[in-house]
């Protein structure tokens, strides 16, 4: 009757209980911090919090733009807060954090986009717990990106992640404000400052795409020399958002694996829950130590 698809039995999530997701709550809120996890209403924050595995959002929790996948605030952001590089920091030493995934809202109203804040933060992590390995998932700082870009890769995270979200066509109804082309210009670009940076970025299905444009996504990804690939199924957070076209079976996802892989990507996470920063440290571990 709502004209939404129902989830189907392999969606099934787990409510964030447990001790270690309480404290890694009240952490988070000790050091005035934000996660993805949280604000994007992540399926699996039960799973990675319990195994202290979070997503920082620096930048604040208001975005300046309005996806419409996405579950964050939009509006006008608060000013940035210069205590953040540290408190992150600070919070991945009380955490152990062996791999942090630092990510963003999109801030078209500051000069530099927020890339000084991203080196901050990679600068605070660095000194504060040297054995982290440090993942950055930014925006597409749009007009500034050749600035920014440099400023981060000089920083040098040991992944780069930004996300394609989905194929070119359906650009301009899920991800207004964004350019496809734009958006590899920039991951190549990176690879291109610093081939020592391993880059990395992801796409949702579920969306209205065709299997051959993900194929042809694969393509212009491996083109731009990426070489890390998520995949997972784009869940609705609220009935405001775009709506679920289908829900891709495990079946699907391991065909788009099995082809990623020969393709030349070197790590491939591909199934219905997959995020951008689901298991992202085991697997930069796994191949650290391969
Ligand atoms: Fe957080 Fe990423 Fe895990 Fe989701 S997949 S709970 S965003 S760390
Ligand atoms: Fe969400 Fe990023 Fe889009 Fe902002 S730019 S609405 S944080 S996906």
């Amino acid at each position: 009757v709502t004209g939404r698809v129902r989830k189907p039995d392999w969606i099934r999530v787990k409510a964030p209980t447990g001790a270690v997701v309480a404290a890694t709550r009240a952490l988070m809120r000790s050091k005035s911090l934000t996660t993805v996890c949280e604000e994007a209403a992540c399926p699996n924050i039960g799973e990675c919090w319990s195994k202290k595995h979070a997503t920082v959002m620096i930048l604040g929790d208001t975005c300046t733009r309005a996806c419409a996948f996405c579950n964050v605030k939009t509006g006008m952001p608060r000013a940035v807060d210069r205590m953040e590089p540290q408190n992150v920091a600070d919070a991945a030493a009380q955490m152990g954090l062996q791999h942090i995934v630092v990510t963003s809202v999109d801030r078209d109203d500051l000069p530099d986009g927020g890339a000084s804040q991203f080196v901050k933060v990679i600068e605070a992590l660095r000194r504060t717990t040297p054995g982290t390995t440090i993942e950055i998932l930014t925006p597409d700082f749009r007009n500034k990106a050749d600035s920014a870009i440099e400023a981060i890769v000089a920083a040098r995270p040991d992944v780069y992640n930004h996300n394609l979200e989905t194929v070119p066509r359906l650009y301009p109804t899920i991800r207004p404000g964004a350019r496809y082309y734009a958006s590899l210009r920039l991951l190549e670009q990176v690879k291109r400052l610093d081939p020592s940076i391993f880059t990395k970025s992801g796409v949702m299905v579920g969306l209205g795409e065709e299997r051959l444009e993900i194929h042809q996504v694969m393509d212009d990804m491996r083109s731009a020399g990426i070489d890390f690939l998520t995949m997972g199924q784009y869940l609705q957070p609220t009935p405001k958002h775009a709506k679920v076209a289908e829900f891709v079976p495990p079946a699907a996802f391991n065909a788009y694996a099995s082809i990623a892989r020969a393709k030349g990507f070197a790590l491939v996470a591909a199934s219905p829950l997959t995020r951008s920063s689901y298991h992202a440290g085991d697997d930069f571990a796994k191949l650290r130590a391969a």
